[in-house]
C-alpha cells in the first residue's frame, strides 16, 4: 500500500522530457536510495561535470528538483549537487529533510596516515574539498554536537566544529602539499584517511616508498594496435623496466597485471589501495579515434585528475620530454578511473602515438623504452624531494 501510495505521489510530479528544473512532488524533498557503490556525486548535472564524490551503495539524500536525468540534492546552506536518476531509487517524499546524529568519533594515526571512525546510523553523501595544502571533509546531513561527543587526542593540523551543526566538517590544514585522502565504510559507518606528509631521504627520495604500476589493458583488450603492435604488450614491457629502474632507487613496486590478462579497471584502484600505495603510475600508449586524425596529434602525455596529482604529471612530463625528445602532447586534466583515485597522487602516462610510424618504432624498441621508465623514475625523485623535503635542497 505504501509503495502504491508513493508512486501516486511520482505521477503527481509531472517529469517533462526536457532539462528544465521541477519540484520533485507536492512535498519538498525525495528521499533517494544509491543503488551501487562508487556513484558519482556531481557539480552540475551533466555527465562530464566534476565528481564531488563517489557515493557509497545504500547511501539517502534528499533532492528538492528534478530535471528529467538529474536530481538536484540539497547539501544545506544553499549547496547542490547532481545525481543521474538511473543510479537511484526514490523511497519516500517528505516535507522536512531528515538528519541522522553521530554517535561517535574516535582518531587515531600511524606512520603513514591520520584516521577518524566516525559512527553513523545512515550512510548520507560527503565530500572532499582540497586546497593547496588543505582539505575539508564534510558529511552532510549528520547532526554533530561537540559536547556529547569527545575525541580524544587529534593532531593539531586538524580543526573541527564547535558548535552544533546538521553537517559534520574537519579541516585539515599543513604547511606542505596534499599526498591523498580516502574514504572507507565500514559496519558502524565511516573511516576518513588523510595521508601524512611522507619523509623524504633527499639523497634516495624513493626509498621505502611503495609505488603501484599499472601497465593499462591486458587479455581481450588490447588497447590500440598499429604497425603489427598491441599496446596492452607495449605497456606491459614498459611497465616491468619501470619497476626495476625504480627498485634501483630503493622503492616497494608492484604491477596491477604482470602477464597478458584481462584486469578490471577498478580492481586495479582497489589493488593500490590495499597495498597502501605512495604513488600510482598507469602506462598507455596513445592513438586516436579517428585514425585519420594521425598527423593532428603527437607525442608524450601525462593525464591527471585530482590538483594534488598535477606537480606529479608535470615533473614526469617534464623528464620524459628532455629524454624522449618526443613532441609535447601536455599534461591534462582528465576524468580517467587510474587518474580519480584519491588515496595517493595517481596519474595516466601516454608515452607515445602507437599509430604514428616514427613514435610507435621507438616504443618498441627495449632501449627506449629503458629511457621512457628512468626518465619516469627521475619524474618521480623530484617530485617527492621538491613538494615533501624538509631539508635543505
Ligand atoms: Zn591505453
Amino acid at each position: 500500500m505504501k509503495k502504491l501510495i508513493l508512486l501516486f505521489l511520482l505521477l503527481l510530479s509531472p517529469v517533462f522530457a526536457n532539462s528544465e528544473l521541477q519540484d520533485v512532488g507536492i512535498a519538498k524533498y525525495a528521499v533517494l536510495e544509491v543503488l551501487a557503490d562508487n556513484t558519482p556525486l556531481r557539480e552540475k548535472p551533466d555527465e562530464n561535470a566534476k565528481r564531488l564524490a563517489h557515493l557509497f551503495k545504500n547511501s539517502v539524500l534528499f533532492a528538492d528538483k528534478q530535471n528529467d536525468k538529474y536530481y538536484r540534492i540539497d547539501l544545506n546552506n544553499n549547496n547542490y549537487a547532481w545525481i543521474n536518476k538511473k543510479f537511484v531509487e526514490v523511497q519516500a517524499i517528505i516535507p522536512e529533510k531528515r538528519f541522522d546524529n553521530i554517535e561517535k568519533i574516535s582518531f587515531k594515526e600511524d606512520k603513514k596516515k591520520y584516521q577518524f571512525n566516525i559512527e553513523t546510523k545512515t550512510i548520507s553523501a560527503y565530500e572532499f574539498k582540497e586546497n593547496n595544502n588543505n582539505i575539508d571533509f564534510t558529511l552532510f546531513d549528520n547532526r554533530y554536537d561537540p559536547t556529547e561527543i569527545k575525541i580524544d587526542k587529534i593532531n593539531k593540523n586538524f580543526i573541527l566544529p564547535n558548535s552544533i551543526k546538521n553537517d559534520f566538517k574537519i579541516q585539515y590544514e599543513n604547511d606542505k602539499p596534499v599526498f591523498g585522502y580516502d574514504i572507507l565504510k565500514n559496519e558502524k559507518g565511516y573511516i576518513v584517511e588523510i595521508k601524512k606528509t611522507p619523509l623524504i631521504n633527499n639523497k634516495k627520495p624513493l626509498k621505502h616508498k611503495i609505488i603501484v604500476v599499472d601497465p593499462g589493458h591486458g587479455g581481450i583488450e588490447k588497447g590500440a594496435c598499429a604497425f603489427n603492435l598491441e599496446e596492452k604488450k607495449l605497456n606491459l614491457q614498459i611497465s616491468k623496466k619501470l619497476k626495476k629502474e625504480l627498485k634501483k632507487k630503493g622503492a616497494k613496486v608492484y604491477l596491477t597485471r604482470t602477464r597478458d590478462k584481462k584486469t578490471d579497471l577498478y580492481k586495479r584502484v582497489d589493488f593500490a589501495k590495499e597495498k597502501q600505495t605512495d604513488i600510482l603510475l598507469s602506462i598507455h600508449q596513445n592513438s586516436l579515434p579517428n585514425p585519420k586524425d594521425v598527423d593532428k596529434k603527437h607525442g608524450v602525455g601525462v593525464y591527471y585528475y585530482n590538483d594534488f596529482s598535477y606537480p606529479l604529471a608535470k615533473k614526469i612530463q617534464d623528464n620524459l620530454l628532455i629524454s624522449t625528445k618526443f613532441k609535447d602532447d601536455k599534461v591534462n586534466y582528465a576524468s580517467f578511473v587510474l587518474t580519480r583515485p584519491t588515496a595517493q597522487p595517481s596519474v595516466l602516462i601516454e608515452c607515445g602515438y602507437i599509430i604514428r610510424k616514427e613514435e610507435a618504432i621507438k616504443l618498441a624498441d627495449k632501449k627506449f623504452q629503458r629511457i621512457i621508465a628512468k626518465a619516469i623514475t627521475k619524474g618521480c625523485e623530484e617530485y617527492l624531494k621538491e613538494t615533501f623535503s624538509t631539508m635543505p635542497l
